[in-house]
């Protein structure tokens, strides 16, 4: 697995020392917020994960912190149309947002969703970042691109995570990694490379903490 340089270029030694040590401290479920109103003070900067059911989110979180929480958590009837919100270590607080695109779901129920998630990105002061992940061997899908829009009107900087690196070879995720970043740069509020991983093999996790401990000013 060839991760190019400007994955590697921003982390020294001390920064993916900090990330180890964030994601070494407790991370607890707090609540569930279903409705606005439910949200919790914006004690702590705040990180926001969007994809895809089935893109891998809930294996990325665990393999980050090392626990089966988010997974649980995630998948508990009820609580996959809610934004789950996960304190780590009283230093951020780690946002799962719910999986879209399935298909199964009913259009009222995309609606609220839809409706929960714009509210949420707009007046967040807290939210340093939304992660989008992307299966590496799909690539950008419509559902992804809505959710990239709604983040551009809100102003949110996101970045794109690749999940199930090891699934694919060197050739095909140099050329899906080029391909979405050619995409990435009409976007006004997205980073612009991509941040490969693979919870399975344990690819690019340090450097994803890394990323969000600087993002929680640790
Ligand atoms: P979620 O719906 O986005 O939370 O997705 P899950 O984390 O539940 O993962 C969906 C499926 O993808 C499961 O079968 C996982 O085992 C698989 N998966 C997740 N991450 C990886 C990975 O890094 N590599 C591979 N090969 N499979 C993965």
């Amino acid at each position: 697995m060839t991760i190019l340089p400007e994955d590697t270029r921003q982390f020294s030694p001390q920064a993916l020392d900090e990330g180890r040590k964030l994601f070494a401290g407790a991370c607890d479920f707090m609540l569930g917020v279903a409705a606005l109103g439910q949200l919790p003070d914006a004690d702590f900067p705040e990180i926001a994960f969007a994809g895809r059911s089935n893109v891998g989110k809930s294996s990325f979180v665990n393999a980050l912190t090392g626990r089966k929480t988010l997974a649980k958590t995630s998948n508990t009837p009820g609580r996959t149309q809610q934004l789950n919100y996960f304190n780590l270590g009283d230093a951020l607080y780690l946002v799962d947002m719910p999986g879209y695109g399935y298909a199964k779901v009913s259009k009222t129920q995309v609606a609220a969703w839809t409706q929960l998630i714009r509210d949420y990105l707009r007046g967040r002061p807290n939210l340093r970042c939304c992660f989008i992940m992307i299966d590496a061997r799909h690539g950008l899908k419509d559902s992804d691109r809505e959710i990239m829009e709604m983040l551009d009107v809100a102003g949110v900087s996101y970045r794109i995570i690749f999940t199930k690196a090891d699934k694919v070879k060197d050739q095909e995720l140099a050329k899906m990694r080029g391909s979405v970043e050619a995409e990435l740069k009409k976007h006004a509020a997205a980073f612009p490379y991509i941040h490969v991983t693979s919870a399975h093999k344990d690819i690019g996790l340090d450097e994803a903490r890394a990323i969000m401990a600087a993002m929680a000013g640790v």
